[in-house]
């Protein structure tokens, strides 16, 4: 927390200070926080705001005025609101806290976006080769491959009748380069095989995966089947709000919100 301003009351006027020139979602998220933390420690705090930078501000050469330079939301209301659902929240991020090992979630869109997480270096150093999906354009090539390729490239530069040499990508002549993943899979027999079945478990972690290197190549054809077992039973339970979730989410992909729940 940034300032801490005693009013003439008594109570006291909570500011956080943000260098950005526009109010974001974390940052009432931020200041709900604060405001939860100072509270329980006992100070009464009246209100709540957030000083961003004021874009319109011209600076007019003598002092710099704060109350201009600075503009000052009211954010009272918005994280008072916002305290049931950090109930929720802060327990669940208090048990992962107290866990004895760290969760063994793979890295995501989640690590970036709204911030880089400060533990991003740390967490893709652990990626394995399943966390990595490489797209439909792109090919693997060796390095003394690419090395060629590049000294061709730079040698037609500096002349323009010198053709440049060609890559050689691995693969059979005159067909198309091998593409990632598919080297050892033999060509399917069209004949024979009319269906193809599979049942097993898939860890979380290889679910994309799974869909990407096995359903995918099936999707824009008719005939594929996708049967769903999930079950969701973490230590501790799952929240009424977690539920909620599911079902909204379930809903926005346009498949029934009917979930089964067991309680205790
Ligand atoms: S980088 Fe941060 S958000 Fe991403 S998995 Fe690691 S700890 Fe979690």
């Amino acid at each position: 927390m940034d300032i801490l301003q005693r009013r003439q009351d008594g109570r006291w006027r909570l500011i956080e200070v943000k260098s950005s020139a526009s109010m974001k979602d974390e940052h009432v998220e931020d200041v709900a926080i604060q405001y939860r933390v100072v509270s329980n420690c006992g100070l009464d705090v009246a209100s709540c705001h957030l000083a961003t930078v004021n874009r319109g501000y011209v600076h007019g050469g003598s002092n710099i005025d704060p109350w201009r330079f600075f503009r000052i939301r009211n954010l009272t209301r918005r994280v008072q609101s916002l305290q049931p659902k950090l109930v929720f929240q802060l327990r669940s991020e208090f048990r992962v806290l107290g866990m004895d090992a760290e969760p063994d979630l793979p890295t995501g869109k989640h690590c970036v976006q709204p911030i880089v997480c400060e533990f991003y270096d740390h967490c893709k150093s652990s990626l394995t080769p399943f966390d990595v999906e490489l797209s439909e354009d792109m090919y693997i090539i060796q390095r003394a491959t690419a090395e060629a390729y590049l000294a061709g490239k730079s040698a037609s530069t500096t002349t323009s009748e010198t053709q440049p040499p060609q890559p050689t990508i691995e693969g059979t002549p005159g067909m198309p380069p091998t593409k990632p993943g598919s080297a050892s899979v033999p060509t399917p027999s069209p004949a024979g095989i009319i269906r193809v079945t599979w049942q097993g478990d898939v860890p979380p972690q290889k679910w994309m995966n799974f869909y990407t290197k096995v359903l995918s190549k099936f999707a824009t054809q008719s005939g594929l089947k996708i049967g769903l077992n999930v079950e969701i039973a973490p230590e501790g339970g799952v929240s009424n709000q977690k539920v909620d979730e599911i079902k909204v989410a379930l809903r926005e992909l346009g498949l029934s919100d009917t979930v089964n729940i067991d309680s205790k």
